[in-house]
């Protein structure tokens, strides 16, 4: 009997995320950076400063890919956008030097970090985990990832997202607190990074609620786009 045999159900399907130019990229993890840029951080109420950044996580097989819509998820009435590059890992470590960081990114993608924010304003305000704010089903739309060895690392370039076609969110790239190299570095100090993960580097200002049959378009200079209709 074949080891495969073993499994006492169905394993899961690997989740993966379509390349640009062909192929599908399996997904181990998804990592999230929160409060990244200084204008976000303000309008959630913070001030941003260089403390080290926090990190959550979303399920993999949240992920929306290829365009599909997303049902508007249970529990809310405060489902909220915040577009985000999402960096590709093809390999990983533990405390990797921000200075050789970017040698382990296979490429970027536009995602956007759909998030129950009344369910997170229960939680902080109760001290309780984010997991049911940020990591329910359908929450982590994500467009085709381009490979690096075609656009190079992105340092600066515009991150939109418009609603039904009217702007909501503006800022580049260039405002992290944390770029890429120092997210990925940062994150490495508390787990082992490895090759399949995605990490959700965070978003500009401009969050706000959708409800039913809004169509999301976001655009990140030098990436690509991501398109999902919420319904
Ligand atoms: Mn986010």
């Amino acid at each position: 009997m074949a080891i495969a045999d073993d499994f006492v159900l169905p394993p899961p399907p690997t989740v993966s995320v379509p390349v640009a130019g062909g192929g599908r990229f399996p997904v181990r993890r998804v990592y999230c950076v929160g409060r990244n840029y200084a204008e976000h951080a303000r309008e959630m109420g913070h001030e941003p400063g260089r403390e080290p950044p926090f990190f959550f996580g979303k399920p993999a097989d949240v992920l929306v890919t290829g365009g599909a819509d997303a049902p508007y998820p249970s529990l809310t009435a405060d489902l909220h956008h915040e577009i985000e590059v999402v960096v590709a890992l093809k390999s990983g470590g533990r405390d990797i030097d921000a200075a050789t960081a970017l040698d382990h990114v296979f490429g970027y993608a536009v995602g956007i970090d759909l998030t129950r924010r009344d369910l997170q304003a229960i939680a902080k305000k109760g001290g309780r985990p984010w997991d049911f704010a940020k990591g329910f089903d359908h929450s982590a739309p994500i467009g085709d990832i381009v490979p690096a060895e075609r656009i190079g690392h992105p340092k600066s370039g515009a991150i939109t997202l418009d609603v039904n076609g009217a702007r909501r969110q503006t800022g580049d790239i260039s405002e992290m607190i944390f770029p890429v190299a120092e997210a990925i570095a940062e994150l490495s100090k508390a787990v082992e990074l490895k090759a399949g993960d995605l990490i959700f580097t965070g978003t500009p200002a401009g969050v706000a609620a959708v409800v039913r049959g809004d169509v999301l378009a976001g655009t990140v200079a030098g990436i690509g786009t991501v398109g999902v209709r919420i319904v």
